[in-house]
């Protein structure tokens, strides 16, 4: 049988190992540094939509290759769906998690609604076509840091039905029910069934 191949628009070795674990053996993926890719990718778009097709496209475009990309966010009910795209500077173009979290809880500080969600959406273009792959997890924002595991915004989420937050999950367990996970196995089965 041939093995196909096609890029993920990433360099995060995280992100490589669980889905390649997750794809089995029928689909090779291949990082951007696979495919000689070394330059930033844009990611100038106003929504997650947008970013992942970006990077998607320019892949495609400048490489030729089949290709998907992920884009996630946070989105905070009381902040109108902010920081959602800009998740990753929400406190300024160089800011660490922490300074992050710190304008979370202070924008947050007198709010009562602490309702809020991780989205991730995926964009794949193959052969011309574009497929988008969604997914989503419902939770809170807690008052206070909770947990040392993960990374960006996981030690203040708490997802829904749950008694702690992502920081405090193994990532077995986070993968099973967080956004990136649900949106990764979604794309994983349709690629299965597509190929
Ligand atoms: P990316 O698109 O996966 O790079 O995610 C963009 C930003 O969203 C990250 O830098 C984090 O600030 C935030 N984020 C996305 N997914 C998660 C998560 O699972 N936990 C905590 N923060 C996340």
């Amino acid at each position: 049988m041939m093995i196909k191949k096609i890029v993920f628009a990433t360099n995060n070795q995280h992100k490589l190992k669980e889905i390649r674990k997750l794809m089995g053996d029928s689909i090779e993926i291949l990082s951007l540094k696979d495919i000689g890719c070394v330059e930033e990718l844009p990611e100038t778009g106003r929504t997650l939509e947008e970013n992942a097709l970006q990077k998607a496209q320019y892949v495609y475009e400048k490489y030729g290759w089949n290709c998907f990309s992920d884009d996630s966010g946070l989105e905070v009910d009381a902040l109108g769906g902010r920081p959602g795209v800009r998740s990753a500077r929400f406190a300024g173009p160089h800011a660490r998690s922490k300074d992050n979290i710190v304008k979370l809880l202070t924008e947050l500080r007198e709010v009562e609604n602490r309702n809020a969600k991780f989205r991730t959406v995926i964009a794949l273009i193959r052969n011309t076509n574009v497929y988008y792959f969604e997914g989503e997890i419902q939770g809170m924002i807690i008052k206070e840091e909770k947990g040392d595991g993960g990374f960006g915004y996981d030690s203040v989420f708490q997802p829904a039905g749950f008694e702690f937050t992502f920081a405090e999950m193994s990532d077995l367990e986070k993968n099973e029910i967080s956004h990136r996970g649900i949106a990764v196995k979604a794309l994983v089965k349709w690629l299965q069934e597509n190929s």
